[in-house]
C-alpha cells in the first residue's frame, strides 16, 4: 500500500499523463449531455477517472493504455440509485413481512434487524452493491439507520471501497422508541447525543467534497416517526456546517400523513419546511403522498425526491405523482429502496417499473423511455447534489455501463436500442466502469469473488432470521 501511494506521487511529481482508456464502436452511446445526443458508432476517451472526449469512433484517438471495443453494445451513463437499505438484503421475502403495509411491515422486521452484526452489514453491503453494479448502477446511496451489536457505517464504507462503487453513505438514526411513542422497539434506538457525535466523526473521517468524490457522507435520521424534532433540526445544522447533504423518508403512505397530522399538526412537507429540511442539499425518499403545496415547496427550494416504484407497489403505498413533480421542477431520482420492501435491487428493472407505474396512474404519455433513463441518470445526480456524474461529456466522471444488444431479450428491437433497454426485460450489464476503473467485465465482477460472499451472506441471513424466532 505504501509503495503504491509512493508510485502515484512520483508519477504526478514528474508530470506524466494519467492512464488513458479508449471506448469505441458502441452501436449507440447515450450521452445525456445538454443536447441529449445519442451517437451511432460512439465512443469515449478517458484519462484517469474523468472523460476527456466523447464522439463518434472516427473522431476519437486511435489508441490508449486500455481499449474497450463496444461492438454490439449500448453504452449509457452509469445509473444512480438514490435510496436503499442494503442490510435488508439479508431479510428478503421474510414470511411475516410479505403481506403488510409500511408500519406493520416495519414492526415485524425490527425484531429481526435487532440482531444484526458488523459482519452482516459488511457482507450484505457487498452483495447489494454487486446486484446494483450488475444491473447498471455505478453510484449508490445507502441509508443505514440501525446499529445493533457494534455495527457502524464504517462497515458499509469498507465494503464500497472493496467493490469499487461510488458511494453516498447515509448515517441514519432512530431515537424515539416505543416507550416514547415511536414505532421502533427501544432496544434499537440510540441517544441523540451519540447519533450526532458519531455522524460528526464519520463526516470528518470520510466525507470527500471534491469533484469525482468516490465517497460522501450524508446526515439521515430515519423518518419523522422515529426521531425527535430536535434531532431533525440539529442534524440539519450539522449537515450545513460541513456542507453535506440531508436525507430521510417522507410522505410514504396515507398512514404516514395521518401520523404527521396527528402528532405534529402538519403535513409532512410543512413539517420538513418547519425543520429546515428543504433545499438543494436535501432529498426525501418516496413522497408518494406529497400534496400540491408540498410539490410547490419542493420545486421552489430545489428539494429532491427519491422515487421508489417497486417498493411503493410492494407495500401498496400508492403512485407517486412523478410527472406532476417534474413538470413543477422538482428534482426526481430513482431508488430501489431496501431489499425487504422490493426484494430486488435491479436498477434497470426499477427504470422500467418507473415508466410502467406512471402509465398505470396517469396515462400512456405520463413517461417516455428516455425520460425514465434521464431520471435514473441526470435526475439521480441532481438529487445527490452532484454535477460530475449522470452524463457522458468532457469533464464528467468516467462512469458508464454497457449492455449487449445481441441477447435474446433485445431481439427485434434493434431499430431503437435506447427505448429497448427500458421496454424490454431487464438486462444485466456486460461492462461497468467507475472512475475509469473496470468493475464489471464480460458480465463478471472483477473486484470481488462473489461466490464465497453470497455463500456467507446466505448463512448469515439464515442465522439472523432464526435468531428472532
Ligand atoms: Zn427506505
Amino acid at each position: 500500500m505504501t509503495m503504491q501511494t509512493h508510485a502515484t506521487g512520483t508519477a504526478r511529481a514528474t508530470g506524466q499523463r494519467g492512464k488513458t482508456m479508449l471506448v469505441r464502436h458502441a452501436d449507440v452511446l447515450v450521452t445525456m449531455d445538454g443536447e441529449r445526443r445519442e451517437l451511432r458508432d460512439g465512443g469515449l476517451y478517458i484519462e484517469d477517472n474523468r472523460i476527456v472526449a466523447v464522439g463518434r469512433t472516427a473522431e476519437l484517438p486511435d489508441t490508449a493504455d486500455e481499449i474497450l471495443d463496444m461492438t454490439g453494445h449500448l453504452v449509457i451513463p452509469g445509473l444512480v440509485n438514490t435510496h436503499h437499505h442494503m442490510y435488508q438484503s439479508l431479510t428478503r421475502a421474510i414470511p411475516e413481512a410479505q403481506n403488510a403495509e409500511l408500519f406493520g411491515w416495519l414492526t415485524n422486521l425490527y425484531k429481526v434487524w435487532a440482531n444484526l452484526t458488523p459482519e452482516m452489514i459488511g457482507i450484505s453491503t457487498l452483495t447489494a452493491m454487486a446486484e446494483l453494479l450488475l444491473s447498471g448502477c455505478t453510484t449508490s446511496s445507502d441509508h443505514l439507520y440501525i446499529y445493533p451489536n457494534g455495527s457502524r457505517l464504517d462497515d458499509s464504507i469498507a465494503a464500497a471501497r472493496r467493490i469499487g462503487m461510488r458511494f453516498h453513505a447515509s448515517r441514519g438514526s432512530m431515537s424515539v422508541g416505543q416507550k416514547d411513542g415511536g414505532l421502533p422497539p427501544d432496544s434499537v434506538v440510540e441517544s441523540e447525543a451519540d447519533i450526532l457525535k458519531d455522524t460528526q466523526r464519520l463526516i470528518e473521517t470520510y466525507h470527500d467534497e471534491g469533484r469525482y468524490a468516490m465517497l460522501r457522507v450524508v446526515v439521515a435520521p430515519c423518518s419523522p416517526f422515529s426521531v425527535s424534532h430536535d434531532l431533525m433540526r440539529e442534524s440539519a445544522a450539522l449537515a450545513r456546517h460541513y456542507g453535506v447533504s440531508l436525507h430521510t423518508h417522507l410522505a410514504e403512505n396515507v398512514n404516514d400523513i395521518a401520523y404527521s397530522r396527528e402528532k405534529f399538526g402538519m403535513t409532512p412537507a410543512e413539517y420538513a419546511e418547519n425543520l429546515g429540511w428543504v433545499g438543494r442539499d436535501v432529498w426525501h425518499a418516496h413522497c408518494v403522498q406529497l400534496d400540491d403545496a408540498g410539490i410547490g415547496l419542493f420545486a421552489r427550494t430545489g428539494t429532491g425526491v427519491a422515487h421508489c416504484p417497486c417498493s411503493n407497489m410492494r407495500l401498496a403505498s400508492g403512485i407517486a405523482p412523478v410527472k406532476k413533480m417534474r413538470l413543477a421542477g422538482v428534482p426526481v431520482g430513482l431508488g430501489v429502496d431496501g431489499s425487504a420492501s422490493n426484494d430486488g435491487a435491479q436498477m434497470v428493472a426499477e427504470v422500467r417499473q418507473a415508466l410502467l407505474l406512471q402509465r398505470v396512474g396517469f396515462g400512456p404519455d405520463a413517461m417516455t423511455a428516455r425520460e425514465a433513463l434521464e431520471i435514473a441518470t441526470l435526475g439521480g445526480a441532481k438529487v445527490l447534489n452532484r454535477d460530475d456524474i449522470g452524463a457522458l461529456a468532457p469533464g464528467m466522471a468516467a462512469d458508464f455501463v454497457s449492455f449487449d444488444l445481441r441477447q435474446p431479450l433485445f431481439a427485434g428491437a434493434q431499430h431503437d436500442p435506447v427505448a429497448a433497454l427500458v421496454f424490454c426485460a431487464p438486462s444485466q450489464v456486460s461492462t461497468s466502469v467507475i472512475g475509469g476503473k473496470v468493475v464489471v467485465k464480460d458480465g463478471v465482477l472483477t473486484t470481488v469473488d462473489l461466490g464465497p460472499v453470497i455463500e456467507r451472506h446466505n448463512s448469515l441471513a439464515k442465522s439472523l432470521y432464526e435468531s428472532a424466532a
